[in-house]
């Protein structure tokens, strides 16, 4: 299978993710994971297009780290909007790659840039298919709308700060210590996270949002998925039965 992540900035995956995509390479599957926009914002110590471009480079480090390949949308920063331009890029990106199974933002999100990644990798999920629709990339439609699953959002809060509920929850205790190595290059980041974000130690935050979650699900580390399952979206739980071993057994 290819299972293909497109969050809205890089590093977002792996916070929310990253030991559930160690887990699916480890069982043989094919990794990739997008970030829609480089993170060309998130410093105050360099300009846009150097931030980006040493972002995208640790990015390319740590999808490595798993065996994945990373892939930026050309998007930016607080710049990703649900738009028909950018349907279509992010059509042709799901065309190109040809996944089986998509993961992707939360609908109900802290920040606008995640809420239009997650509408817009709906929708193209939906018009990946369409061969009528037109994108610039040339790939061939898909033969069918992918299995879609969405992320929890950080701290497994929705936009107006309600906890929520995930479908399952993926133990990651086995992969834990990669996905910490996935996050632990992003050495600039730190700044950043500090002013921006008030927080002072960005892997000891990222290990105490994965310790909440595996909580509320009676595990010690723990990544929530929710499956959009709502028609024509496939229903089949196929990301819950490759990873059937590694489930919470609360049925959260
Ligand atoms: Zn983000």
């Amino acid at each position: 299978m290819h299972i293909v992540s497109i969050h809205a900035h890089p590093d977002d995956a792996e916070i929310l993710a990253g030991g559930t995509l160690a887990l699916l390479s480890a069982l043989g599957h094919k990794i990739t994971i997008a970030s829609l926009s480089a993170g060309d914002c998130g410093s105050t110590v360099h300009g846009p297009e150097e931030i980006a471009a040493i972002r995208i480079a640790e990015a390319a480090e740590s999808a490595a780290l798993i065996g994945a390949e990373y892939r930026w949308g050309g998007f930016r920063d607080m710049a990703i909007f649900s738009d028909d331009p950018s349907r279509r890029a992010v059509t042709g990106l799901l065309r190109e790659l040809r996944p089986e199974i998509v993961l992707t933002a939360a609908p109900s999100d802290y920040l606008s840039d995640h809420e239009a990644a997650s509408q817009l990798v709906r929708d193209a999920c939906f018009a990946a298919p369409m061969p009528n629709y037109s994108t610039s990339t040339g790939s061939p439609a898909l033969a069918a709308i992918p299995h879609l699953y969405f992320m929890d959002p950080i701290d497994q809060r929705d936009r107006n700060g309600n906890l929520t509920i995930p479908d399952f929850t993926v133990n990651v205790a086995s992969t834990f210590e990669t996905k910490r190595a996935m996050l632990a290059n992003r050495r600039r980041q730190r700044l950043w996270l500090q002013q921006q974000h008030g927080m002072d130690d960005y892997l000891q935050q990222m290990e105490d949002w994965t310790c909440a979650c595996g909580a509320r699900a009676g595990i010690e580390l723990g990544e929530g998925f929710r499956q959009y399952r709502i028609h024509p979206y496939p229903r089949e739980p196929l990301l819950q039965q490759m990873l059937s071993t590694f489930l919470s057994k609360n049925g959260r």
